[in-house]
């Protein structure tokens, strides 16, 4: 039996068919068609100006922090709790990445932990949803306006997710996605860069084509920078898949609902009133049961998971900084729930009784 399988797409007869035509057609006048398209579509679907298609999320960070100007010396906030691509990009601009504590229930950065970081050398916070989650976004950036700083959303994990009716990925300067094979909209690898700020939107352009202006036909690049851009065949299959986001988060939602119902008594994934989770994984924490053991007990009856993100500031590769030192002692819910947390298989091709079989384990292992 094959197993259970953690995360994973759902590519329908629409998204063979845009590929399709994209491979065969988008070249020659057409090549920046479905560029075009999914652009304009992913901006008003988030409910910003300017959207840029990206080959990765990660590209998407590294721009927005060159864009905003960030450099050496400089100090950028990031939750303790993230995937690490959240935070590497700090380091491409040579600037100093700082590990904020994250909130007991929304597993996100919060306003007082943001705010208990911030020093003078602080130029930015990159907030992230995590798992589908969002913070409570309106503090967050009460305290980043009154301490000057800029906001960068990491919505990767957390498509169609809203906070009062506004989408994800809209609540800061700048907001990035990932469309990675294993994130609720794919493009197999891609990335959106968003926002509503036309300085960064032109200085992003300018920036992810090796400093040449758009539309500039005497190829005179003005500086050296990045080139970063995803295909026509990968934005067909980006447009096809918005095109069907409803379905999607719909179908994320329901997983997480059949888990909910069959372990009431676990602690998952939040969803406080005025926002919607789209729950890109399932999760769960579960105090007096570590996450190795879940790691081995799960694989062996043929279920994949993945462990809870480990606090940046304990893996081997922030080994030996300040700032890791600093975190793994001041950032005390991270330590207190990371150790215990797993990911639980949360793939758009599951149905019900796959999630019931899964449940059965965890069920079986908890009453042990
Ligand atoms: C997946 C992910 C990224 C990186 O996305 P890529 O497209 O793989 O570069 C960044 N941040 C978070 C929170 C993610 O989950």
């Amino acid at each position: 039996m094959a197993q259970v399988p953690i995360s994973g797409p759902w590519i329908t007869e629409k998204e063979i068919a845009y590929v399709t035509d994209a491979v065969t057609n988008a070249w020659y006048g057409n090549h920046s068609l479905y560029h075009d398209r999914f652009e304009r579509a992913f901006a008003d679907y988030t409910g910003v100006k300017h959207a840029i298609s990206l080959p990765s999320c990660t590209s998407g960070l590294h721009l927005a922090l060159a864009a905003l100007g960030i450099g050496p010396g400089d100090e950028v906030i990031v939750p303790d709790v993230t995937w690490i691509a959240t935070a590497a990009p700090i380091q491409y601009v040579g600037a100093i990445p700082v590990f904020a504590d994250i909130d007991r229930d929304t597993w996100c950065i919060s306003a007082t932990s943001l705010d208990a970081v911030i020093t003078p050398r602080t130029k930015a916070v990159i907030v992230v949803d995590l798992y589908g989650n969002m913070p409570d976004m309106a503090a967050l950036r009460a305290v980043a306006k009154a301490r000057g700083i800029a906001v960068i959303e990491d919505a990767a994990e957390a498509h169609g997710s809203e906070q009062g009716g506004e989408r994800s990925g809209s609540f800061g300067d700048v907001g990035v996605f990932s469309f990675h094979g294993s994130k609720t909209l794919t493009t197999g690898e891609g990335g959106m860069l968003v926002t509503d700020r036309t300085d960064l939107y032109e200085r992003a352009m300018f920036l992810r084509d090796h400093g040449r202006a758009p539309g500039d036909r005497y190829f005179f690049n003005r500086e050296v920078a990045f080139k970063y851009k995803m295909s026509s065949m990968q934005a067909a299959l980006g447009l096809a898949q918005l095109e069907r986001i409803d379905e999607l988060v719909d179908k994320k939602r329901q997983i997480f609902a059949w888990y909910r119902e069959e372990l009431p008594d676990f602690v998952m994934n939040s969803e406080a009133p005025g926002t919607k989770n789209t729950y890109w994984m399932v999760s769960m924490i579960t105090p007096g049961t570590p996450k190795q053991r879940w790691m081995e007990l799960l694989p062996q009856n043929g279920i994949d998971c993945r462990p809870f993100f480990h606090p940046l500031s304990s893996i081997p590769a922030y080994e030996g900084t300040e700032q890791a030192a600093v975190a793994r002692t001041r950032n005390t819910v991270s330590y207190e729930l990371a150790p215990f947390g797993i990911n639980l298989p949360s793939a758009l091709n599951l149905d019900r009784a796959t999630v019931q079989r899964v449940c059965d384990v965890v069920r079986a292992e908890a009453r042990r």
